[in-house]
């Protein structure tokens, strides 16, 4: 006899989530994690009474009513809206590429002249490729330039996307710029969807109450004592490095990661927004997050007086590092297409999560993903 239903591997939303959905549904579950906190990415630590996103800035962004009443249940969410600025050479502009960026980039002060002038830059980048005979852009930077035009190409995507991926951007997906709003209207929030927000007392609150009564192990590393964890459940949800599940024999996928250079300040608002990204190349660090600024509001922000920010260095993921983001570019794809068909076979594992499925997943689509699962 097994003593559990189920053995989930890591703690993150996706651990999480399933563990809330199997106690729901009468399953017993043991949740490991090899960190020695729950919670995954998302994970906060209350620093001089802020709460400080250790894995980066994260905030939950969603059209799925199903999955923002879910997250709601579980905990109460703020109205924060994300809306990053971007300094280039100490000149600021807004994100995403809207009628501020516009007007900031030219002057321009209607849709009609900025929409002449991003015609004007896309239409000699389309033609140069339809005369090499392409119909659809093939990276990154034919995506961008097509999209957008060539001045907000050089200033705000060039510099700040190679030094995120470490790679030309006419090496990288186009997929990954797509993410990014196009609006002829004068508005900052960086994000399409109909719902936005943090955790009030933050994320720590959620996994918390996903994980309200759940027996959970940290400091557990499922491959140093493989065999033992595989035999007390009757099924398996993995959501680490799906190459390391099956010991690399194809090869290793690979990551971007990313060094949080934290300081504490002795003022209460430091930059005067939660994000601020450095676009030139010559700024060795992409972003700098002042983290109160997602749950603290109006005077909130100065009866607290410090603050704390953290300098995002993204580097190559190597062994020892936390592999963040994967690189879905067409070598690692082709690595990850052959381990997904070994997970296909298996019976008793599912895979699930960033890691596991080797997705640039956001947290919504992750909960989504979960709450399709059938138990
Ligand atoms: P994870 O959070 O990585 O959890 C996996 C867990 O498994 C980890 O805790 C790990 O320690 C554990 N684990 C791995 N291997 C083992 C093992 N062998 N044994 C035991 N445990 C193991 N999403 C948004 O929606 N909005 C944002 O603003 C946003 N910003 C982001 C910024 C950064 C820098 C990053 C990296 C991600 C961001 N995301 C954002 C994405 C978000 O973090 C993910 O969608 C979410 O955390 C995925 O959850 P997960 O459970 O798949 O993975
Ligand atoms: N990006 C950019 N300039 C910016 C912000 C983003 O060029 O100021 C590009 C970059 O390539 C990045 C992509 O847009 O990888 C998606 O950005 P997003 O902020 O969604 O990435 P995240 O860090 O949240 O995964």
């Amino acid at each position: 006899m097994k003593k559990y239903d189920y053995l989930i591997v890591g703690s993150g939303l996706f651990g999480s989530t399933f563990a809330y959905k199997a106690k729901q549904a009468g399953k017993s579950c043991l949740v490991i994690d090899k960190r020695k906190h729950r919670g995954g990415n998302i994970y906060c630590e209350e620093i001089e009474g802020i709460n400080v996103h250790k894995y980066g800035a994260h905030i939950f962004h969603t059209s799925n009513k199903e999955v923002w009443d879910f997250v709601n249940s579980i905990v109460e969410f703020n109205r924060y809206t994300n809306s990053p600025i971007a300094n280039y050479n100490g000149k600021l502009y807004n994100l995403p590429f809207n009628m501020n960026t516009f007007y900031q980039m030219w002057g321009v002060t209607t849709p009609q002249q900025a929409k002449e002038k991003i015609e004007k830059q896309k239409a000699a980048a389309i033609e140069s490729m339809k005369n090499s005979g392409i119909t659809e852009p093939r990276n990154l930077e034919e995506q961008a330039i097509s999209l957008i035009g060539t001045d907000i190409y050089e200033t705000l995507i060039k510099g700040y996307t190679e030094k995120q991926w470490g790679r030309k951007c006419t090496e990288l997906p186009a997929f990954i710029i797509k993410r990014l709003p196009v609006r002829f209207v004068y508005d900052n929030n960086y994000f399409n969807d109909k719902y936005q927000g943090i955790p009030i007392g933050g994320y720590n609150r959620l996994i918390n109450g996903l994980l309200d009564g759940i027996e959970v192990k940290t400091d557990e590393d499922f491959f140093k004592n493989r065999q033992y964890w595989e035999s007390i459940a009757k099924k398996i949800i993995f959501t680490g490095k799906i190459d390391e599940f099956y010991g690399y024999q194809f090869g290793k996928l690979e990551y971007r990661t990313v060094r949080f250079e934290e300081e504490i300040h002795d003022c209460s608002n430091y930059q005067g927004n939660a994000v601020v990204n450095y676009t030139e190349k010559e700024v060795p660090y992409t972003r700098i997050i002042e983290h109160k600024h997602f749950e603290m509001f109006g005077v909130e922000v100065d009866n607290c007086p410090k603050t704390v920010i953290s300098k995002e260095y993204s580097t190559e993921w190597k062994e020892g590092m936390e592999p963040y983001y994967p690189v879905n570019d067409e070598k690692n794809n082709l690595l990850y297409n052959k381990y997904q068909k070994l997970a296909e076979k298996e019976n008793n594992v599912i895979f699930g999560g960033r890691l596991a499925e080797y997705k640039y997943y956001d947290m919504a689509p992750v909960i989504e993903r979960v709450l399709k699962l059938s138990l």
